[in-house]
């Protein structure tokens, strides 16, 4: 039996601040239904100590450049029968907040030297030299925060393949060269094929130059990411590695149980492709929600997301203010958090348009659920999207995205021309340029076709039918595994 060990910062549903968490539980369980032996390894944050049922220590380590013994601590991921080992340094990780920082004040100032304790951690896992006796065969790495571990055992005889799989390249854990000092790594690291990065040191760079082998998360987003405009200077080094065929892009699946409008457990009423009326319930219960008119024949938008710039939340802005300017029968229905000035931009909008727009600053999973079945359409106009969950999770709600076409998104959802919808391909609305303009015409063919109920009620069924499921995923990466093993 193949043996993994699975890393990652973030793991769902013990914590979670994006997609990252929602893939680390769902490839990880995948893989255990297909009979491999896959353990995941994670920071014991507060929120793991707290929240999970039977957790017991099982190794204890020491490790290089930290004076205190780390406890490794076994636990269950919850609804799985995957083994979870958390790597317990109660300085580093038992603490308020989230896993990289506090809401008021931002990212957390020993980042570094958290992450790479954890990086250390993961290395000597992988290496079989905690006293569990288990040797995996593959380590797979997920984004900086476990971007070193791959550089570490880069040079032992008997390690495991390593995988490096980049979920967002905008976030590489960059820090200067005392850092590096401080977190007593070898002097070997710092150079241009190492960890150093124009002067700065780079967790990312870890997995990127020393794995094995890289993905990211869809066909699409590897080979932007070759490019200037995606690569944030690290085009060249990816381009080498697509060169190599050391770059694959595997895009993500839905947990279907989680995301499943039969069995939703959040929704007001659940629905299938054979009762897709029942959607209406939901819509209707999304505008009580949000104290808007309930109003079928409203063109509902719904946004869930980070509010930051990759995700395009000022082009929604723009472009949802001047359909709403033109006296157009649409709503808008909001959830999210992340930069000030946006959340503040989001409650002028509903100011200037009560009856219209509804706002949820926060975090909220049973609202997503909520928003996802309510909505008629979904936006998502990233400027980039390595893949993105929620035009997945919209299109199996029958909620049609309307989405910029880049990265996951470019290659999930298909246009509704003509063309593709004769023949009965069309699952959304796609447009090129990161300009208000192009989504407002996008948003234009939505409502036209919006009002041609039997031309969207197909377009809807189809979007509902297509399959995005882990299965298919999980094989891709068991493909990879195989090549590498
Ligand atoms: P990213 O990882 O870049 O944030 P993804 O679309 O890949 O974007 O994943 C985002 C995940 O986080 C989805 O599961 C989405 O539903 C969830 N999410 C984002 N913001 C919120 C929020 N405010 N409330 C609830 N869920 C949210």
């Amino acid at each position: 039996m193949r043996k993994i060990l699975f890393a990652s910062s973030e793991v769902h549903p013990l914590v979670k601040t994006g997609g990252l968490a929602d893939v680390s539980s769902s490839l990880p369980i995948a893989l255990h239904q297909n009979g491999d032996d896959i353990r995941i390894v994670m920071p014991a944050y507060r929120q793991c100590l707290e929240g999970l049922k039977k957790i017991e220590p099982v190794a204890t380590i020491k490790l290089e450049g930290f004076h205190l013994p780390i406890e490794i601590l076994q636990a269950t991921l919850p609804d799985s029968g995957v083994t979870l080992w958390l790597v317990h340094s109660p300085e580093h990780f038992d603490r308020e907040g989230g896993p990289y920082g506090l809401p008021q004040s931002g990212d957390f100032e020993d980042n570094a030297a958290r992450f790479a304790l954890f990086s250390r951690a993961i290395a000597v896992l992988a290496l079989d030299q905690a006293g569990l006796d288990w040797q995996p065969d593959i380590l797979h790495c997920n984004d900086w925060q476990t971007g070193l571990a791959p550089a570490l055992i880069a040079d032992e005889p008997h390690r495991p393949a390593t995988i490096f799989t980049i979920h967002n390249l905008a976030y590489q854990g960059l820090y200067s060269r005392d850092v590096f000092d401080a977190l007593d790594l070898p002097e070997r690291f710092w150079h241009s094929n190492g960890l150093e990065f124009y002067g700065l040191m780079s967790f990312m760079k870890g997995g990127l130059i020393y794995a094995d082998h890289l993905t990211t998360v869809s066909p699409t987003y590897a080979k932007e990411i070759c490019n200037y405009e995606y690569g944030y200077g690290l085009e060249g080094l990816l381009s080498l590695r697509a060169q190599q065929g050391r770059l694959t892009g595997i895009l993500n699946g839905i947990d279907n149980n989680e995301w499943d409008p039969e069995v939703d457990r959040y929704i007001k009423k659940t629905y299938s492709t054979n009762n897709i009326r029942n959607k209406l319930v939901n819509k209707a219960a999304i505008q009580r929600h949000f104290a808007l008119p309930e109003n079928y024949d409203a063109l509902v938008l719904g946004l869930i997301s980070r509010l930051v710039s990759q995700k395009g939340v000022d082009i929604t802005l723009d472009a949802v203010a001047k359909v709403l300017e033109a006296g157009v029968n649409v709503q808008l229905v909001c959830l999210g958090s992340g930069e000030a000035s946006y959340e503040q931009d989001l409650r002028i909008l509903r100011a200037r348009f009560p009856d219209k727009v509804g706002v949820h600053i926060g975090y909220d999973e049973a609202l997503s659920h909520q928003i996802e079945a309510g909505a008629d359409v979904f936006l998502m106009p990233s400027r980039f999207e390595p893949c993105g969950l929620n035009q997945l999770y919209s299109l199996r709600y029958g909620t049609l995205p309307v989405v910029r076409n880049t990265g996951g998104l470019a290659d999930s959802v298909v246009d509704a021309t003509e063309e593709n919808r004769k023949n009965g391909t069309a699952t959304g609305f796609k447009f090129d340029l990161s300009t208000s303009e192009a989504m407002e015409e996008a948003l234009d063919r939505a409502l036209d076709l919006f009002q041609r109920p039997r031309l969207w009620r197909n377009m809807v069924l189809t979007a509902m039918e297509q399959d995005y499921s882990w299965e298919k995923s999980s094989k891709a990466y068991q493909q990879l595994y195989d090549r590498l093993e």
